[in-house]
This record gives C-alpha cells, structure tokens and sequence, in this order.
C-alpha cells in the first residue's frame, strides 16, 4: 500500500468565530501530483497556511510522513520537507538563473560565502540537472531579471525542487501566463510529479485539465467533493457551486 505523505483530520481554523477552515479532512499518498480548486473565498490559501505552519488551527491536526506537525514553526516545516510557492515569483533578480540555483541549494548559509565559494562538482551537477528540469539552461547565465514571467515561476519552481523537498505546495503556478508559459509549466509539474508528491493550488480550469489526476474541491472550508477531473467536472453539487458560477 502506498504510504500516506499528508494527513489532515477534523481541521478548523477559526478568525474571530469565522470558520475559514470548517472540519476539513484531507489525505495525500506519496507520490501523487494533487490539484485542490474552490471558489473564492472558499479556504485555499488558509489550508496552505496551515499546512506549513503560518497558521496554527483552532482544532485538527496535520501529519507529514507520519509525524504530527501541528504547533511547529513555518521554518522546522519547511526543513521537514515542504516547500511552498507563493503565487508571485520570488527569485534574486540581480543574480543569474544559476547564481538563484545555486543560493537555494544553499539556503541556509551566508549569501555572500555561496556567490564567491567554489562550488562542489556534485552541487555543480545537482544545478545543471535542474536547469535542464526547468528548461533554462540555455538561460543559465542571464540575469533573472530577464526572464518572462513563465520562465521565473519555472525558475522558482527549480529553486523549491533544489531543496528536495517531499511535498512541494504550488499556490496558482500559471496565473498571468500566456497558453505556451501555461503549457510549459504543466509539463515542468507533470514532469516533478515523477519523483515529488506534489499540491497545486488553482483556478484556471483549462491548466487543470491539463495536469490534474485527483482533485479536491473545497467550498465554504470544507471538503465538496474529491474526484479524478470528469467526475467534478459532472457532479451536481461542484457544478452548482464553482463550474457553474
Ligand atoms: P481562498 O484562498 O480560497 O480565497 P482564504 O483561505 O483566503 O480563501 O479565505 C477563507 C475565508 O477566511 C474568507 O472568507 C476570508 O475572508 C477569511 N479569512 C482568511 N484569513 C482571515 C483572517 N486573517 N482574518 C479573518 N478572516 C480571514
């Protein structure tokens, strides 16, 4: 049986009596590639928040592989091994593509020691095969500044992936994209999936059809309805409340 990587039981998350989070249960097998849609509103970045310790729950738990991580800071979660993307590209744009590869496989050490240091060849490796993961290598060197908006979500994405983390959470990856960014993101995700367990966070419904196996749709902080992509995009109840709107 595969192993379960996430676990969340009997969540709620209260702002002054407000449930934005109301009883929400919520599984994820290792390796699977995740995609959670709800309307606005409807608890998306409150469970992302919970989950990597920004947010503590008014009552729940949640397990990461197998441990219970509720009450840690957001920084012990990240270093359990969960990395968050924020909607909006977070790199170092004065520094090259691979000088921002290099940094996040060095995250916790003096920004300065990691830019002038000479790199180990296996480090040196683990970012060449990154850059070809995240189709930049032949951007390798340019200034990140210089990327289109596409290519710096790719980039962020390959610095959360050079920090191997087990769960990488992926808040709406491809709003603001044109169709071929759109297309190429999905294909990095698709491509991770292989060897992450992965959450993605989104709106856009022609992205979800392209990369989504399971989805869970969330509404008023509560689970909707869970189901591969032509089942929620059928059901009555999803329709009523989200594809319907
Ligand atoms: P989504 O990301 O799906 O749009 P959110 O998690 O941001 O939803 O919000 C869920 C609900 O909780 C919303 O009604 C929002 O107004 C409310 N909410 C979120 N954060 C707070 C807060 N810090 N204080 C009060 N209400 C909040």
């Amino acid at each position: 049986m595969t192993e379960t990587i996430l676990k969340i039981e009997d969540l709620t998350v209260s702002f002054d009596g407000f449930k934005a989070i109301n009883n929400l249960n919520l599984s994820l097998k290792k390796g699977e590639l995740r995609v959670i849609i709800g309307p606005n509103g409807a608890g998306k970045t409150t469970l992302q928040d919970v989950i990597t310790g920004k947010v503590q729950p008014t009552t729940g738990q949640v397990y990461f592989k197998g441990r219970k991580i509720t009450g840690l800071s957001e920084h012990e979660v990240a270093r359990l091994g969960i990395g968050r993307k924020f909607q909006t590209p977070r790199v170092y744009l004065n520094l090259t593509v691979r000088q921002n590869l290099d940094l996040a496989c060095n995250r916790n050490k003096n920004l300065l020691s990691t830019l002038f240091k000479t790199i180990p060849s296996t480090e040196k490796r683990h970012v060449v095969g990154l850059l070809e993961t995240i189709g930049l290598t032949a951007k390798a060197d340019l200034s990140a500044s210089l990327l289109s908006h596409g290519e710096k979500q790719r980039l962020e994405i390959g610095m959360l992936v050079a920090q191997s983390p087990d769960l990488l959470l992926v808040d709406e990856p491809v709003a603001g994209l044109t169709d071929e960014e759109t297309e190429n993101v999905g294909a990095l995700l698709l491509a991770l999936a292989e060897s992450h367990s992965i959450i993605v966070i989104e709106h856009d419904m022609e992205f979800v059809r392209q990369i989504a196996r399971q989805v869970t749709v969330l509404h008023q902080g509560s689970v909707l309805f869970e189901g591969m992509m032509d089942e929620v995009q059928t059901n009555p109840n999803v329709i009523e409340v989200y594809l319907g709107k």
